[in-house]
């Protein structure tokens, strides 16, 4: 996996935006933001702390806000799986289209029907990706993490969303808009490798979750849930309500609380207001059907190949 010369990454700072503490940090921090990418060779990212408001880190477009307070310098965590699979070259051309943004929990990226405009590399946070009836009734068929990216089909002309596509946990993205992807997609480079790839993962975790709401129970499928999600956020705390969670796992409200108070007596978890802590992995992975194995696997056998 090559990783990302960063000193390609072009970062536009309009300096009569900044306060005058700011303006003494920004070539400091350019500088040791260079720095490290060059000592370490690893994936640096400068992501923006939730609740900020978006910032670019290379833009194009007047009135865009350009704190550099927000910029926060993180060396080694984790980036987007699909974009460090990227040639540095690749890199080069993709960057400038790109704008550094914060997805808010329960914002709508798309509805299935939309037209494919843009899509997010995440960075941070989680999506997912759902299924709808002609009623409104919605299940969710997978989920998207740092290791892909929502909107994928973007990079086809003309194509709409199959699913609906909302913000569970928020997080941190790089935006670009469906015509940069299809230029970058049709060089028939990395990310058009990359992209296919993703796409057999998906298809996978799509196939799973039919399979899965077939033969396996509420409180199987919530385990597996309640795993995944921590997975993909790397955190014992989940963020989402009793009522999303029904939702994601196509299950009446009063079973899934049902199974998280069993869950919560036995010990293996830890119910707050908003949110659920899991304390004791072994116990839910013990609860969860084989499906959890099985996305697992297959996304370790993804990003083994990027
Ligand atoms: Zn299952």
């Amino acid at each position: 996996m090559p990783a990302i010369a960063l000193s390609q990454l072009a970062i536009s700072v309009r300096r009569e935006r900044l306060s005058r503490p700011e303006q003494t940090l920004v070539p400091i921090l350019l500088l040791l933001y260079l720095a490290l990418a060059e000592v370490y060779a690893t994936p640096v990212v400068l992501s923006f702390r939730p609740g900020l408001e978006p910032a670019c880190l290379h833009c194009k477009e007047a009135g865009k806000s350009h704190v550099l307070s927000q910029i926060q310098i993180e060396s080694g965590k984790t980036i987007n799986k699909v974009f460090a699979s990227l040639t540095p070259n690749e890199y080069g051309r993709v960057a400038p289209n790109l704008e550094a943004i914060h997805l808010a929990q329960g914002q709508l990226l798309y509805r299935a029907g939309d037209a494919c405009r843009s899509a997010w590399f995440l960075l941070s946070g989680l999506v997912s990706v759902a299924a709808v009836t002609e009623k409104g009734e919605t299940m969710d068929v997978g989920m998207i993490g740092v290791e892909g990216t929502a909107g994928i089909l973007a990079a086809l002309e003309d194509w709409r969303a199959p699913f609906t596509a909302t913000v569970e946990i928020g997080g941190d993205a790089l935006q670009i808009s469906a015509h940069a992807l299809r230029d970058e997609f049709n060089q028939n480079g990395q990310l058009h490798n990359t992209f296919l790839r993703y796409t057999a993962f998906i298809y996978q975790q799509i196939a799973q979750s039919a399979l899965c709401s077939r033969f396996h129970h509420a409180e199987q499928r919530l385990c597996r849930f309640l795993l995944a999600i921590a997975d993909r956020v790397e955190s014992h705390t989940i963020p989402l309500s009793h009522e999303r969670l029904s939702q994601m796992i196509g299950a009446q409200r009063p079973r899934v609380t049902m199974v998280l108070d069993a869950l919560e007596t036995q010990k293996h978890i830890r119910l707050a207001r908003g949110k659920i802590s899991i304390l004791d992995r072994e116990g839910v992975a013990a609860h969860a059907c084989d499906c959890y194995r099985v996305i697992q696997a297959a996304m370790a056998h993804y990003l083994a190949h990027l």
